[in-house]
């Protein structure tokens, strides 16, 4: 009975003060620097960092904002669409992807996402276009592209503008049928992301950013999240105050060249709860798309049930392992969006997920032992309600 066990050191979802110790040094000089050029606002560690993030990706055009649903409504404004235009998004993602196409009256429309990689579905958004359609809004969940080789297809064949919402996939790549390998975020229209704290690069605080390949949206992308000005105290547009702050750039630039390690590490990790983890009857590890790399934003579980689902969350956490449940209820089912009329049932597979989805900690620094010991207890569980069965 595996009642004793206790973890080796305290395991959290997310350990930030431990990612960032060795980093103190440079924080804490990039910080003194801000502070004496005294330039808060489009300071030149704004600029600096988004070359530095261009570079890391490929070279599109990088337009930081303050944060990422701030990014993904720039995106949506850039695209001029009258205001009956439809958004199609997927009903299992975080709130803010649907939120920023609503915030703007543009009617979200939402469609199932892929058991697999719990991305849009291609033929569900196929199914769901009509002459009103804006936009396809995809979103990378926990790591791992979308199909973005259908996404795209339908998308150019529609004439219709993809969005990729890469706020979890910062880093992953995709490989096309035709050898062509991309960076998330730099292959549609626009691409958007958020380095929320939380996120695999993550500043301290909020914080944002917009890819595009073409120049001219670069330039109109800027000046909407500049007050929609064109030069100081004139307005072109009707803009946003969305900037990331001089402050917050500077402790990117120090974070940036760290992140492929990090990410490194988070798929070690990844590769280590699947050893340890598949094969057990009731209990589906992460699918991998191999045509997309995944940056384990999020390690997610599939179990069979939802009752189960929080047997195992609720052992979990009786035995010092933190799990989370990203996300209970799928978008169009949060009072919020009601307005749009989709009944429970429109979305069986989002639906499903919400009650069966659990993620473990993914964060680069967990140790082996704190792996055994995760994996250990996730087994436990399952020995136990067998020999119980
Ligand atoms: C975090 C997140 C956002 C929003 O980013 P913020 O910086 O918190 O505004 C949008 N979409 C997805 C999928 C996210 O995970």
């Amino acid at each position: 009975m595996p009642t004793n066990l206790v973890p080796p050191a305290p395991i959290r979802m997310l350990d930030l003060a431990t990612q960032h110790a060795p980093l103190q040094p440079a924080l804490d000089d990039a910080l003194r620097t801000v502070l004496q050029e005294a330039e808060f606002i489009n300071g030149p560690a704004v600029a600096a960092f988004a070359q530095e993030l261009s570079a890391y990706l490929g070279g599109p055009h990088v337009i930081p904002c303050a944060n990422g649903t701030d990014a993904l409504q720039l995106a949506l404004m850039s695209l001029n669409l009258p205001p009956d235009a439809e958004i199609i998004l997927p009903a299992f993602t975080y709130v803010a992807t649907a939120e920023a196409a609503a915030v703007l009256g543009l009617r979200p429309v939402f469609v199932d996402v892929l058991p697999t990689t719990f991305c849009l579905d291609p033929a569900a958004v196929e199914a769901a276009i009509t002459p009103r359609t804006g936009a396809i809004l995809a979103v990378h969940l926990f790591g791992q592209c979308a199909d973005l080789e259908a996404l795209k297809q339908i998308a150019t064949r529609r004439a219709i503008p993809l969005i990729e919402d890469n706020a979890q996939a910062i880093g992953a790549t995709y490989r096309f049928a035709d050898g062509q390998q991309t960076y998330a975020g730099t292959v549609g229209e626009v691409g958007t992301t958020s380095f929320f704290p939380a996120k695999n690069l993550g500043a301290f605080g909020d914080g944002g950013a917009i890819f595009t390949h073409d120049a001219a949206r670069a330039t109109y992308l800027r000046q909407l999240a500049n007050h929609g000005q064109t030069r100081k105290y004139h307005h072109q547009h009707i803009g946003l105050n969305s900037r990331l702050d001089t402050l917050q750039a500077a402790l990117l630039r120090v974070k940036l060249p760290h992140l492929p390690t990090w990410t490194a590490a988070r798929q070690r990790i990844a590769d280590y709860f699947d050893a340890a983890l598949g094969g057990i009857s009731g209990l589906c590890i992460p699918y991998r798309d191999p045509q997309s790399s995944h940056v384990f934003h999020q390690y997610t579980l599939t179990l069979e049930k939802a009752p189960q689902r929080d047997q195992v969350q609720e052992y979990l956490r009786a035995h010092g392992v933190p799990s989370m449940v990203y996300y209970p209820v799928p978008v169009h089912l949060q009072p919020a969006y009601a307005y749009l009329g989709y009944p429970a049932g429109q979305f069986p597979v989002a639906e499903q997920l919400c009650d069966t989805v659990l993620s473990l900690p993914i964060h680069p620094m967990l140790s082996e032992a704190q792996l055994h010991y995760i994996t250990s207890t996730v087994r436990a569980f399952f020995n136990l309600t067998r020999s119980l069965a």
